[in-house]
């Protein structure tokens, strides 16, 4: 059946919205946030309105209700993950499941000297907790380096850095370039030297339907708001026998089983992570996103469709004089992002430019500055493409950058 694009626009209300200046949204700054389908935001109105109550705590129907809809999010979130032999905790993004890693695996395991991997093409998430942490406690920071020639990463260099390494840490595509890591190799190299290994998926997980058990890494670290589901909520996924080395991070709390003056003793599990009054509408709408993508998006359809329009994109501004294009949005490693700078016009200036024609992009150092130092640029202005983008707003695109090329170049 056809990519019915049509059919799912008509989900996302904001879709239709016309900007102060007369123009029509076209969103294209999808790696940063996706918009919301309606379902997700009836599910997180229909809790406020009718079941509102704080989870895990009282007796009353309201706390059941809200207690049962906060663990049904998680066993259905985790299925779409694949992560049944696995545990979830709710996070409230990304970075706070990076540092989770940090702060609940790697403190309690590693010690001076010990080596954690990353890489260049990281998000500042899965750099600075391990900068902090080197401070702390004296683990080894190594950094495998970001081809630019080949535009991926160096694995022969990761073969390297991986040797007598305690844990590899790597994106699975990159909110820059949408340069999709081969994981499955970094997870091979990662194991096979006796290193556990994390995925930070924040951008992986809006592209391709992740299947945590499969791939056999030791934590997955996702963003709900990154797909379609609401902001302040993401999760870290965790395999059984990582789990059980970890220990408590964010303390308070719903986390433990009994506290008096002398200490504390905390609970097992996921339920050792989830201090303070849990993120119950906000589970409840990702839920609810895990379950509209269930039934309306196919991904291999959807990355080919983002992948034709993101392709064709790039095709066309490598036509234009005075634009380089970053990445490979046409390789088959290519994930929806077309990364690109002009030679005259600076990228912020790009953005407003862009702007005023209703075009939604990104602009600047897309907190990846180590990539953007090993690319040899100060900033670059990203279009990044979703389920919901068509080929007609990638052609008028295509014609306002032109016309502002033409203009202000
Ligand atoms: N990792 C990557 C690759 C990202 O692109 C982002 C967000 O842009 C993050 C981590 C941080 O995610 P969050 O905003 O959920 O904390």
């Amino acid at each position: 059946m056809d990519y019915d694009v049509e059919a799912i626009r008509s989900h996302f209300p904001i879709l239709e919205r016309i900007l102060p200046n007369g123009k029509q949204l076209v969103y294209f700054d999808n790696a940063a946030t996706t918009q919301k389908p309606l379902v997700v935001i009836d599910a997180m109105s229909d809790f406020y309105k009718n079941y509102h109550a704080n989870a895990h705590r009282a007796n009353h129907t309201l706390a059941d209700e809200s207690t049962a809809a906060l663990e049904g999010a998680r066993d259905k979130i985790s299925l779409f993950f694949g992560a049944s032999e696995s545990s979830m905790i709710y996070t409230g993004g990304a970075t706070e499941a990076m540092n989770l890693i940090a702060y609940g695996w790697a403190r309690y395991n590693l010690e001076e000297g010990d080596v954690v991997v990353t890489t260049e093409m990281e998000h500042h998430a899965n750099i600075v907790p391990w900068q902090e942490l080197s401070k702390d406690i004296g683990i080894e920071l190594r950094f495998v380096p970001f081809d630019n020639e080949a535009r991926k990463l160096d694995y022969g260099a990761l073969e390297v850095a991986a040797k007598g390494a305690s844990l590899v840490c790597a994106g699975h595509v990159s909110n820059v370039l949408g340069v999709r890591n081969d994981v499955e190799r970094i997870i091979k190299i990662a194991h096979s030297n006796g290193a556990r290994v994390a995925l930070d998926s924040a951008q992986g997980a809006p592209h391709e339907k992740i299947n945590f058990d499969g791939l056999g890494a030791d934590f997955c670290a996702i963003a709900g708001h990154k797909m379609a589901g609401p902001t302040g909520i993401g999760c870290l996924l965790v395999k059984a026998d990582a789990l059980a080395e970890m220990g408590p991070f964010l303390t308070g709390g719903s986390i433990i089983t009994s506290v008096t003056t002398e200490g504390t003793q905390f609970l097992d599990g996921y339920s050792m992570f989830e201090t303070g009054t849990p993120r119950m509408a906000e589970a409840i709408g990702w839920r609810a996103a895990v379950e509209w993508l269930e039934e309306n998006i196919n991904f291999h359809d959807a990355h080919e469709h983002i992948h034709n329009i993101a392709s064709w994109m790039s095709n066309e501004m490598e036509k234009i004089p005075g634009i380089t294009i970053f990445g490979a949005p046409g390789r088959d490693d290519g994930v929806g992002v077309v990364s690109f700078l002009h030679e005259s016009i600076l990228a912020q200036d790009m953005g407003y430019l862009l702007d005023a024609g209703g075009f939604a992009i990104r602009t600047g150092t897309h907190c990846a500055q180590p990539l953007l130092e090993a690319m040899g640029v100060a900033s670059t202005n990203r279009a990044s493409i979703w389920i919901y983008n068509t080929m007609e707003e990638a052609e008028a695109f295509i014609v306002h950058l032109r016309d502002i090329v033409n203009r202000f170049a």
